[in-house]
C-alpha cells in the first residue's frame, strides 16, 4: 500500500512519496529500493541487530579518510587509530571548532582542514533553541546517507501504514515546506538550512511552488492546493509542532481570501512567484462554488477544534515533531487537529542524522528514537539523573575518561549526546540531553530529553529547559477549566531589578477562539506560585532566605499573535521556519522588547515556595 501523489513533503517521505529509485553507493550503506519495504525492513533489522560492530567500522572509515585532515593531524599525529582517537581525541563544542569552520567558509580555506570529503555547502543549525546560529560543513556524500536515512524512515512509516489504516493508498500527503534565498559565505560556499539543503539538492523530486522563496506566497499556495484537494489529503504535517501551529495562524487569516478564490477559481493578484502561479493554476483551473461553500461552513464556526479534521476529513493522522521542548505544543496540536494520532517520525539535526521513531502511532509521551548505526560515530557523556544536566558544560580534561559508546548505553541513564561525522565534527557535542529507555534488537533507543544550555538563573539556581516546562504544565492546569490553554511561552531571568527575578511571558488561547477576557488576578497569581512550587530545591531555598536572592516569579500574558511575531522576528535574523523553535530562554534585548510591548497583564507570585514539598 503506498500513498500516490503528493502536494509537498519533509525528510522522512521522500522515497515514500516520490517512489524514486534511489540506489545508494556509499561504502557503509547496503543499497535497497525505498518503493520495497520487506527489502528496507529486512536491511533495518539486520543494521539494528549489529549496532555495535557497524558503529567500529564507521569510526575506522572516518579516521581512514580524515587523518591526514589538518584537525586530526594535530592530535592523532597522521594515524587513522581507534584507541588513539578515543585517547587524544577532545570533546569538543561550537566555540572550539568555529575557527576552522571560519576559515573554509570566510577565508575559503580547503576543506581538508576538516575533512577530506568535499564541503558542498554550509547548513545553518536554527540555534535559537540553545543561543546562538551554527554553520556546519555538509558534503555530497552526506547527502546520500541522509538519502538512506529517509528511505529507512518510509520503510517504518510504510510498514505501520499497512497495518494500521485502510484508504492511504489512493490518498495524498500536504505536508509543508518553506525555503529562502540562498546566502554565500565570503569564501564561496551556500549556506542554507538543512531542509533547503534537501529541497534545493533534489529539485526535481519537489513539486514547483515548494521552490518559491517567498514564504507568504509559497505557504498561500500550498494551502490553497491543499484545499483544493481536501478529499485527498490523508496525512498533514511538516518538520517541527510549532510550524504546524504557525500554519493554522496563516490560515486563519487568509482562509476567506483563499475561499473566494476557489469560488471564483482566480487565484489572488499578490501571487506572483511564476512557480507558484504555474502550480496552482493546473489545479485551480475552473470555479468551485460548492467547494467555497464547505470551506467557509467549516472556517466560519467559532471554535477552531479539530480543524484539520474537519478541513481534511479523511487526514489519518498529523506528521510533525513533538518531541523534547516541542512537547509543550501536544495540547495545542491535539486540540486543532481533533485528536489525530501525532507521528514524530525522526531525531536529526544540521550536524547529522541520529534516531528513528519504530513506533510512530506512539503517544507522543512515549516517543523512543532508535539510532541508525551507520550515519556517524555516536558517544555518550554520562549525566548523573539527580544532577545538574548543565554541568556537562564544563570543560573538564577528564570528561572523556567517561565516555561511552552506542554498544554501552545504559537503560535509564541520561547522557549528552556527541557525534563524529565524516563531514569534519569530531567528538562534537551535540548539545542535547537524551535517555535511553530500551533497544530495538542491540540498537538502543533514546528519548529526547532536553538541551544542555538552557538554563534561566538568577544566582546558584539552575532552572532548565525541561524543570521550566514541567512547571508550567502544572501551573496551566489552574486555567484548563476556564477554557483556556497555553498556545507558547517564553521566559528570562530579569536582573534588571534587585533581587532578580523569573519572568515568563504566556500566550494564552480560549477553546472557543474567544477574545481573551480580563483574566482572574488570584487565579493568575495562583500560577505564578505553582511555577514557583513545581521549581526544584535550590531554587525554592534562594526565595526562602530572610534576605531572598530571588524575588517573586512574575508571569507576563501577552497578546494573542505575539508569538508569530516573535517567530517573524527570529526568521528575520536568518532563521528558517521550518526548523524554529521558540527559544525558552530568551537573550535578545530586542525579543525581550518584541514581547514586552504586547504584555496585557503581569502578575506575581504572592505565596513563597513551600521547601518541604
Ligand atoms: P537544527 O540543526 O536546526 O535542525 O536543530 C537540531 C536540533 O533540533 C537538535 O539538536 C535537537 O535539539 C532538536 N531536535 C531535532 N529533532 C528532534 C526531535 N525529534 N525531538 C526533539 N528535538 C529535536
Amino acid at each position: 500500500m503506498r500513498m500516490k501523489g503528493w502536494i509537498t513533503c519533509p525528510m522522512g517521505l521522500k522515497g515514500l512519496i516520490h517512489g524514486v529509485n534511489l540506489f545508494l553507493k556509499t561504502m557503509m550503506l547496503p543499497t535497497f529500493d525505498p518503493r520495497d519495504t520487506e527489502a528496507g525492513s529486512r536491511i533495518l533489522e539486520d543494521i539494528t541487530s549489529n549496532a555495535g560492530h557497524i558503529q567500529e567500522q564507521v569510526l575506522e572509515e572516518i579516521l581512514t579518510k580524515n587523518a591526514s585532515t589538518d584537525y586530526l593531524k594535530g592530535f592523532l599525529n597522521g594515524h587513522s587509530d581507534k584507541g588513539l582517537f578515543k585517547n587524544k581525541v577532545p570533546v569538543v563544542d561550537y566555540e572550539d571548532i568555529k575557527i576552522y569552520i571560519d576559515r573554509i567558509a570566510l577565508d575559503g580555506e580547503p576543506s581538508r582542514i576538516l575533512t577530506n570529503e568535499s564541503i558542498t555547502e554550509l547548513l545553518k543549525s536554527s540555534g535559537t533553541s540553545g543561543g546562538k546560529q551554527k554553520w556546519i560543513p555538509k558534503t555530497a556524500e552526506e547527502g546520500e546517507r541522509r538519502a538512506f536515512f529517509s528511505c529507512l524512515c518510509d520503510t517504518v512509516l510504510n510498514s505501520f501504514e499497512l497495518r494500521s489504516f485502510q484508504g492511504l493508498n489512493d490518498g495524498k500527503a500536504l505536508l509543508f515546506v518553506l525555503i529562502n534565498p540562498d546566502i554565500h559565505t565570503p569564501g564561496g560556499l551556500v549556506l542554507r538550512t538543512g531542509s533547503e539543503s534537501e529541497i534545493k539538492n533534489r529539485k526535481d523530486r519537489y513539486p514547483q511552488f515548494i521552490l518559491c522563496e517567498d514564504s507568504n506566497q509559497s505557504l498561500y499556495s500550498q494551502l490553497l492546493c491543499g484545499l483544493v484537494q481536501r478529499d485527498a489529503i490523508v496525512n498533514v504535517g511538516t518538520f517541527f509542532a510549532s510550524g504546524l501551529l504557525r500554519i493554522i495562524k496563516f490560515f486563519e487569516e487568509h482562509w476567506q481570501e483563499m475561499s473566494s478564490n476557489i469560488r471564483t477559481g482566480q487565484m489572488s493578484a499578490w501571487i506572483t512567484d511564476p512557480n507558484c502561479k504555474r502550480a496552482v493554476s493546473l489545479i485551480l483551473s475552473k470555479q468551485m462554488p460548492d467547494l467555497a461553500d464547505s470551506i467557509d461552513l467549516i472556517c466560519q464556526e467559532k471554535s477552531w477544534e479539530g480543524i484539520i479534521k474537519k478541513i481534511w476529513p479523511r487526514t489519518k493522522y498529523v506528521m510533525a515533531i513533538i518531541t523534547g521542548s516541542m512537547a509543550q505544543y501536544i495540547p495545542a496540536l491535539e486540540f486543532y487537529t481533533g485528536g489525530l494520532p501525532v507521528v514524530s517520525p525522526v531525531y536529526g539535526s544540521s550536524e547529522a542524522f541520529f534516531g528513528i521513531n519504530m513506533k510512530p502511532l506512539c503517544s507522543p509521551y512515549d516517543v523512543s528514537y532508535t539510532f541508525i548505526p551507520n550515519m556517524a560515530y555516536y558517544e555518550f557523556l554520562p549525566i548523573d539523573n539527580h544532577q545538574d544536566p548543565t554541568c556537562t558544560n564544563r570543560k573538564d580534561a577528564h570528561l572523556k575518561d567517561h565516555i561511552v559508546d552506542l554498544a554501552n548505553v545504559k537503560i535509564g541513564q541520561h547522557y549528552e549526546l556527541l557525534v563524529t561525522t565524516f563531514t569534519g565534527l569530531y567528538r562534537y557535542r551535540m548539545g542535547d540531553i537524551v535517555l535511553v529507555t530500551g533497544f530495538h534488537n542491540s540498537t538502543p533507543q533514546f528519548k529526547f530529553g532536553q538541551r544542555t544550555n538552557v538554563v534561566l538563573s538568577i544566582h546558584t539556581d539552575k532552572t532548565t529547559e525541561q524543570d521550566l516546562q514541567k512547571a508550567v504544565a502544572m501551573a496551566i492546569q489552574i486555567l484548563e477549566p476556564l477554557g483556556f490553554f497555553l498556545l507558547d511561552y517564553s521566559s528570562y531571568a530579569d536582573t534588571s531589578s534587585i533581587p532578580g527575578h523569573y519572568v515568563l511571558f504566556w500566550e494564552l488561547q480560549l477553546r472557543s477562539n474567544d477574545d481573551i477576557p480580563e483574566l482572574d488576578q488570584v487565579k493568575m497569581e495562583k500560577c505564578c506560585s505553582l511555577v514557583e512550587q513545581s521549581l526544584d530545591q535550590k531554587y525554592k531555598l534562594l526565595r526562602n532566605q530572610s534576605i531572598s536572592t530571588i524575588g517573586p516569579l512574575e508571569i507576563r500574558v501577552v497578546k494573542q499573535g505575539t508569538f508569530n511575531v516573535l517567530m517573524d522576528f527570529y526568521v528575520s535574523q536568518g532563521t528558517s521556519l521550518n526548523q524554529y523553535k521558540t527559544p525558552k530562554n530568551i537573550k535578545s534585548e530586542k525579543a525581550i522588547e518584541i514581547l514586552d510591548s504586547r504584555v496585557v497583564g503581569k502578575f506575581y507570585s504572592r505565596e513563597v515556595p513551600n521547601q518541604d514539598s
